[in-house]
């Protein structure tokens, strides 16, 4: 299998920014809907992250999200000010 070599597939979470084996990862979808998956872009979540959002409301998830700059800017930027307001680092949102 071409797959075989080189490094295991590895996925990065899009909370914490850290790379883990995509067996191991959670999938999350932004939009809600796993069974639709044309023209997606799957992101991921790791263990210890996937169980801190869980207890959010999901519509809360997607407003940090959105507001994290998903899709809009750089991975490194929205990793960045997404892992600020999912940990409440940064929690005043009309703050400029
Ligand atoms: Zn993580």
């Amino acid at each position: 299998m071409w797959g075989s070599r080189g490094r295991p597939s590895e996925v990065t979470c899009i909370a914490c920014g850290s790379a883990v084996d995509r067996a191991d990862a959670r999938e999350y979808d932004k939009h809600g809907d796993r069974f639709d998956r044309r023209d997606k872009e799957f992101e991921f979540l790791c263990k210890p992250c996937y169980r801190d959002i869980s207890h959010q409301p999901r519509g809360d998830l997607e407003a940090l999200l959105e507001e994290s700059g998903a899709g809009e800017t750089s991975r490194e930027a929205f990793l960045k000010r997404y892992t600020e307001l999912a940990t409440g680092s940064a929690r005043s949102e009309n703050e400029r």
